[in-house]
């Protein structure tokens, strides 16, 4: 918050993201957070999806369900003030809005080169999941690991859904609605 005032006052464009999840998404401390950023001058704000991934693998059960998620955005959507509010595209996903774009519109690449289809694809251990690994640069051409993975059917369904999620439901063998 003290860095997001001072890059305010030294013009600097500032956008605050924070992730949507059940400790943050009660309509009391999103109100007041938009309060804040509104009478801070802060141009944007972005909510995010929660994806139990990564650190967040402990806390798989905190997980919002769909109708959770798609209850507070319209909730957030009725907060009007000088902030800018607007949603990551795996929200959006849920509205039926826009599709997953992995592979087909971005991929990842980690510091080691390994390319990944998606960016939240990866585990406790932060390796990616193994259906979700492309290939790795040097060794491995970009173009062709790109050519060769946007024909993969898995990756250029036209349907609506966060397949990270899809996948890790399908690992924990249990239902993340
Ligand atoms: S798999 Fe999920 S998180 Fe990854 S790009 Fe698609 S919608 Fe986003």
């Amino acid at each position: 918050m003290v860095a997001m005032k001072k890059c305010v006052a030294a013009g600097i464009k500032v956008r605050a993201a924070t992730v949507l999840y059940p400790a943050t998404m009660t309509k009391k401390n999103l109100k007041s957070v938009y309060r804040w950023l509104c009478e801070n001058g802060i141009p944007e704000w972005e909510l995010l999806r929660f994806y139990p991934v990564g650190r967040g693998i402990k806390l798989t059960k905190f997980t919002p369900s769909n109708s959770e998620y798609l209850k507070i955005m319209k909730f957030l959507r009725g907060l009007h003030g000088f902030t800018r509010i607007f949603f990551q595209h795996s929200l959006k996903i849920l509205e039926g809005t826009i599709k997953c774009p992995a592979v087909v519109e971005s991929i990842g690449i980690l510091p080691n080169g390994i390319v990944i289809a998606c960016a939240w694809a990866i585990d406790d251990n932060c390796r990616p999941y193994p259906s979700f690994r492309l290939g790795k640069l040097p060794v491995d051409d970009l173009d062709e690991v790109l050519e060769k993975a946007i024909k993969i059917s898995e990756f250029c369904t036209k349907t609506n859904f966060c397949r990270t999620i899809a996948y890790i439901q399908k690992g924990n063998k249990r239902e993340v609605k």
